[in-house]
């Protein structure tokens, strides 16, 4: 199935198209439209499904001629386990937002590295792709407001909890507006990742790839 009939503007289709993905793969054949009519959705699907193209591309369309994030107040925030899948997922919102008329900034922060400099880039930022260690000395040093999340995507949700993060994420959590759209991705629904499920997604699509 193209990408054509899920609901993507013009700009996101062209910018598939000029990078050779001809085909939504299945789970983005699921969430994309879903994530566009601000779902909560449950994506159960291993890496290599095509799992971060299929929140990406919906929250990218969804962000675009919203409002202009105010200094430190951020929109969309993706949560991921380690350094490298920050990278990972930042990687894919820089490789789409440019086809974007509106510019949306991304910034990707994750611990191992000094703080400073993360905080200086936090300015007008509307997606951040945080571990959630940095997020909370981020959040504690008032670099950055958690405020006006309108999008939580939790990316590798069992690694997140497997690694011991469950306090922060549950901080993290209590910081967030109540009325926000929540993502969880995961590549196994364990007991803990069913439990986070139960609490904060409110009836999701669930996608099992
Ligand atoms: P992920 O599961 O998000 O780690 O993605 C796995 C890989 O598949 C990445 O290298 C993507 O660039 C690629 N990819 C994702 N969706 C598509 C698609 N519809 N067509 C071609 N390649 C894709």
């Amino acid at each position: 199935m193209s990408f054509t009939s899920l609901g993507l503007p013009q700009s996101l289709q062209k910018a598939l198209e000029d990078q050779k993905y001809t085909e939504a793969y299945p789970i983005q054949k699921e969430a994309i439209p879903a994530i566009l009519k601000k779902k909560d959705v449950l994506g159960i699907a291993q890496t290599g499904s095509g799992k971060t193209a299929s929140y990406v591309l919906p929250i990218l369309s969804n962000l675009q001629g919203a409002s202009i994030s105010k200094n430190r107040h951020i929109k969309t925030l993706v949560l991921v386990p380690t350094r490298e899948l920050a990278a990972q997922v930042l990687e894919v919102f820089e490789q789409f937002s440019t086809a974007l008329a509106d510019p949306i900034k991304c910034l990707a922060v994750h611990g191992g590295v000094s703080i400073n400099p993360q905080m200086k880039a936090m300015n007008k930022v509307d997606v951040l792709v945080a571990t959630p260690g940095r997020l909370l000395e981020l959040e504690d040093s008032n670099a950055v407001h958690l405020s006006e999340i309108e999008t939580l995507v939790l990316d590798e949700a069992d690694k997140m909890l497997n690694l011991g993060f469950a306090d922060e994420m549950n901080r993290i959590f209590s910081l967030l507006p109540k009325k926000r759209q929540n993502l969880l991705f995961s590549a196994t629904l364990s007991k803990n990742v069913e439990d986070v499920n139960q609490v904060l997604l409110k009836d999701p699509l669930v996608i099992k790839i």
